[in-house]
């Protein structure tokens, strides 16, 4: 088998990444929310400059396909315009923020948010890997903790800001004063710190102990994501992550977005939502547990579609099973274990139980319908 190809860092506007489609430009919205206009006039831009495609990251951003050479100049340009870019490729990489869509009117979070983007965006700000993130997660309970970050915001179940690292069952008292800048703090220990490591998972997994200080017991998140009405809003999901433009102007008619890493859109003030065509309602539906990636043709790396065959497959899932299809052994749209996980190889398909898409296949070369019949 060939072994994938390895990037080592994620796209940004700024610095997009060359796909089997054109060029993905990635859109990390300010505070994890996008405004109607900014919603709306990505939705315009993506249909002019990209395919008319758009994909929602694990990451809680947006991105664009199918931007060309020639489109990524006045692309640049609109979101320029809506005010949607980094000042420079470095702070844009660093800018690998999560935001708790949970977020009241008042509440703290996003001037925790706005302060921490100023501070990554600063010159001196700690040279942390592409992939280093945070969360700002400081509702009353944790909701991020399932979500890729490395530092994280929180509160206590006292309600005391708290800030955590991944891997750390205690936490560091803060105030909203001094977060900030133990935060950066932290992250600068992790850049002295580490020998290769890229997260920071990896740098405590391996027995390295943190700084003094961090003597709170962290709270445990219970939330699971899934479609409904909140208080805030209207939380809806999206298959794959994936919204044709027409579908992002029409949830930019119903209020301001607010991202999420679950593949769901929390639509804010939203209390009857319109049918939307493409986005998912209904928390029972097998779709909101089937992960794909782009798969091809979109991905130059792909050894076969996805999405067709992880639609089909969905029917098929027995209850509370979790299925990833996979283009290719890299497995980037899920790089956890799955109960089903189903890889594209050059002979067919491998079909690998509670494994990720590189494992040892329980079964190999299959057609669609092989699968079906094995489910
Ligand atoms: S896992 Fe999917 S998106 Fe990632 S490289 Fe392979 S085919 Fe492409």
């Amino acid at each position: 088998m060939t072994a994938p190809l390895i990037k080592g860092y994620c796209p940004g506007a700024l610095r997009p990444m060359q796909s089997g489609d054109g060029m993905v430009v990635r859109i990390r919205p300010f505070n994890g929310r996008l405004r109607r206009a900014h919603a709306d006039g990505i939705a315009t831009l993506a249909s002019v400059h990209g395919n008319g495609m758009l994909d929602l990251s694990s990451r809680a951003n947006i991105q664009l396909r199918g931007v060309t050479q020639d489109s990524y100049a006045p692309l640049m340009e609109g979101l320029g315009h809506l005010g949607l870019l980094d000042e420079n490729e470095a702070a844009e990489s660093r800018r690998n923020i999560l935001v708790t869509p949970f977020w009241q009117t008042g509440d703290e979070t996003p001037a925790l948010a706005t302060a921490l983007t100023q501070a990554l965006g600063a010159a001196d700000a700690p040279a942390i890997p592409g992939k280093f993130g945070f969360a700002v997660d400081t509702g009353a309970a944790p909701v991020l903790q399932r979500a890729s970050a490395d530092i994280r915001l929180e509160r206590d179940a006292g309600g005391g800001l708290i800030l955590a690292a991944t891997g750390a069952a205690l936490a560091k008292p803060v105030t909203s004063l001094t977060v900030i800048q133990e935060a950066l703090d932290l992250a600068r220990w992790f850049v002295r710190t580490r020998d290769n490591q890229t997260r920071m998972a990896a740098l405590l997994g391996q027995g390295t102990a943190l700084p003094e200080g961090f003597i709170i017991p962290r709270q445990t998140q219970t939330y699971l994501p899934a479609p409904g009405y909140t208080p805030l809003g209207a939380m809806v999901g999206l298959a794959f992550g994936q919204l044709p433009v027409e579908t992002l102007a029409s949830l930019a008619k119903q209020g301001s977005l607010r991202m999420t890493p679950w593949r769901m859109v929390l639509v804010e003030g939203a209390r009857d939502l319109p049918d939307v065509a493409g986005v998912i309602t209904d928390p029972a539906d097998p779709l909101l547990r089937v992960v794909a990636c782009t798969g091809a043709p979109a991905c130059a790396q792909a050894l076969a579609q996805t999405r067709p065959i992880a639609r089909r497959l969905a029917r098929h899932l027995g209850p509370e099973q979790i299925l990833h299809v996979s283009g290719c052994a890299k497995g980037c749209a899920h790089p956890k274990p799955a109960a089903l996980t189903v890889t594209a190889t050059a002979q067919g398909f491998d079909l690998i139980h509670n494994g990720r898409a590189s494992d040892a296949p329980a079964r190999s070369a299959l057609s669609p319908d092989d699968i079906i019949k094995a489910l």
